[in-house]
């Protein structure tokens, strides 16, 4: 950053020469610490145990996955089995989707 000198006073500067204070960064931060508390306190709340798992953003971010407690890959959705009360990934405990077609007329019909 340039020092000020009295000439300076009528020009216009470029922000590049200005310090930066980024609403941004600060919510970024602000996410990443809070969303760890949050999931971690989500998770406890339901008393299973499920473990979380990171993996590293292109940005400089972190991304939160479960860990399936079955198969331990890393997914975004877990279930709970209707009858043995297990909890794992869609392919561990073999579910299923409606027919996409059964699925979209459900949709429309909203
Ligand atoms: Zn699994």
């Amino acid at each position: 950053m340039k020092t000020l000198n009295p000439n300076d006073l009528g020009k216009k500067f470029l922000v590049e020469e200005c310090q930066k204070i980024s609403m941004n960064f600060f919510s970024r931060q602000a996410k990443q610490k809070a969303k760890k508390v949050f999931l971690t306190s989500q998770i406890e709340a339901m008393d299973k145990k499920i473990e979380l798992i990171t993996s590293n953003v292109h940005f400089g971010g972190v991304r939160y996955w479960f860990k399936c407690p079955l198969c331990a890959k890393k997914v975004g959705t877990l279930f709970i089995h209707p009858l043995t009360q297990q909890i794992g990934c869609r392919a561990c405990l073999r579910l299923e989707y409606r027919s996409r077609k059964y699925k979209g007329m459900l949709e429309n019909n909203k």
